[in-house]
């Protein structure tokens, strides 16, 4: 989980807080809950982004936040945990979408080999993303 913390923190600015309360992501180690897979059907998965909106006070002002909690189930060899844990960072970090290119972190299914770090495609998307009115950091 720390590498592929660090793998995205090299393209974008990410504070660590002391306090789980002040998050805006947080991650998980456990068993994901079910969810639906790409045929629509309800099933197990080795790791999940689970986005929601929530509203916090942020220097004494109430606002909608989007919030992601990360689950990653611990049952994996540590390299699926890291290529499981990039994946769903990115989902975290705004990559909601999915990538047809097995060799992309953010690549639809899983890959045999797992994606330990970015790919150029998933930093150009991120670079996209980023450029995106009102999203920047
Ligand atoms: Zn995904």
């Amino acid at each position: 989980m720390e590498a592929a913390l660090a793998s995205w923190q090299a393209e974008l600015p990410i504070q660590r807080v002391a306090s789980p309360n002040q998050a805006q992501v947080r991650l998980w180690r456990r068993k994901p809950p079910l969810g639906p897979g790409a045929d629509g059907a309800l099933r197990a998965s080795h790791g999940r982004a689970l986005l929601e909106l929530r509203q916090v006070q942020r220097l004494g002002q109430w606002q909608l936040e989007p919030q992601v909690e990360v689950v990653i189930s611990p049952g994996q060899r540590p390299e699926a945990i890291q290529a499981t844990s990039l994946h769903e960072l990115g989902h975290a970090f705004g990559l909601w979408g999915h990538s047809d290119d097995s060799g992309d972190a953010m690549a639809v299914s899983p890959n045999a080999k797992p994606v330990l770090d970015l790919s150029a495609r998933d930093r150009a998307t991120l670079r996209w993303l980023l450029l995106q009115p009102g999203l920047g950091p």
